[in-house]
């Protein structure tokens, strides 16, 4: 079986060209510069089989969705995405398996232009642990705490889209699942967008465990509520089709595993955006998340959508 020391050494040590990686994978710490004018955006994820993912997931794919769901946090900050660490606990040395999970890995790592910097290996029960670090503008990291009452409530692309793919899995069937699976396995971490809405968005979070809740988050740490409008949320005609067969249209307000970026901006700053996205509705004074559906405001509580009146 493969010694840990050639594993780091096959499957996850790569030649850097970032200047501000001063040294990588190899000694007791990886060295990293800041640039003067920025702050180091430090975030971390992992991933627990049987928790996070199903044991027949496809290692490419996990590989992929680990460092996605850790760079979706960083793009939620507005940081752009310097380098990562990994740490491994896995069962054995399953060399077919560590080929598709560094090739996901680092297939999306590429797009970004993160350095794998270093991490930990061990065996034990199978848990993957990412964490990304990335370069955002001293003082201007986009924060949960300051929406301000008056902002437009935005997201990117689509909602629902990952829950659709999570749907299938659990045996909805639906003619053209390919599109939705994707959206689960392989989520596209916001990060221009993110970057773009530096000096524009007041707040911003990415969606991981449901609009409702992620939002929710923005909402409870600014000390303010949003009214949000159900013709205006931007769904596919494939989510459209899943709450006309099943009824359920709580889903897209609730799946998780979207990552995409929901954001509140100025009415004045609107025109600014340079991104693709959807305005759903606006920040009021008024604690709480309501919706408007079909003419009737309704409160969300933790038990879900309620008829609400005010
Ligand atoms: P130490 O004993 O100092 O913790 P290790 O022997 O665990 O060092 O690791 C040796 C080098 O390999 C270090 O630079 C570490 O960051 C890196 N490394 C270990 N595991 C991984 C991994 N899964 N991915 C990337 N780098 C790793
Ligand atoms: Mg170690």
């Amino acid at each position: 079986m493969i010694s840990e020391f050639s594993l780091i050494n096959r499957y996850f040590k790569r030649q850097s060209n970032n200047k501000n990686i001063s040294l990588s994978i190899g000694d007791d710490c990886a060295l990293l510069a800041i640039p003067q004018g920025y702050e180091l955006a430090v975030t971390t994820d992992t991933m627990v089989e049987n928790v996070h993912f199903f044991a027949d997931v496809e290692s490419y794919d996990l590989g992929y969705k680990l460092l996605a769901v850790n760079l979706s946090d960083l793009a939620a900050m507005g940081a752009k995405p310097l380098a990562a660490t990994l740490v491994l606990t896995l069962p054995q040395a399953d060399e077919t398996w560590l080929t598709a999970f560094a090739k996901g890995f680092f297939d999306l790592a590429e797009q970004y232009h993160v350095d794998l910097v270093g991490g930990d290996t061990a065996s034990g029960p199978l848990t993957l642990t990412v964490q990304a670090m990335g370069l955002v503008p001293q003082g201007q990291g986009l924060r949960r705490s300051t929406a301000q009452v008056g902002d437009a409530v935005c997201v990117t692309g689509l909602l629902g889209e990952a829950g659709l793919g999570l749907k299938i899995k659990q045996g909805y069937d639906y003619v053209n699942p390919i599109n939705a699976l994707n959206r689960f396995n392989r989520p596209e971490p916001r990060v221009n967008s993110g970057h773009a809405l530096l000096g524009i968005a007041n707040a911003c979070i990415d969606i991981s465990d449901g609009l409702a809740g992620d939002l929710g988050h923005i909402l409870a740490q600014s000390g303010v509520g949003a009214c949000l409008e159900w013709d205006m949320l931007p769904l596919s005609d494939e989510v459209k089709t899943y709450i006309e067969t099943t009824g359920d249209w709580l889903m897209p307000l609730t799946a998780g595993d979207d990552y995409e970026l929901c954001f509140t901006v100025s009415p004045e700053k609107l025109a600014e955006l340079t991104i693709p996205y959807t305005q759903i509705g606006v920040i009021e004074t008024e604690a709480g998340l309501r919706l408007i559906k079909n003419g009737v405001v309704q409160a969300l509580t933790n038990k879900g959508f309620e008829h609400f009146s005010r």
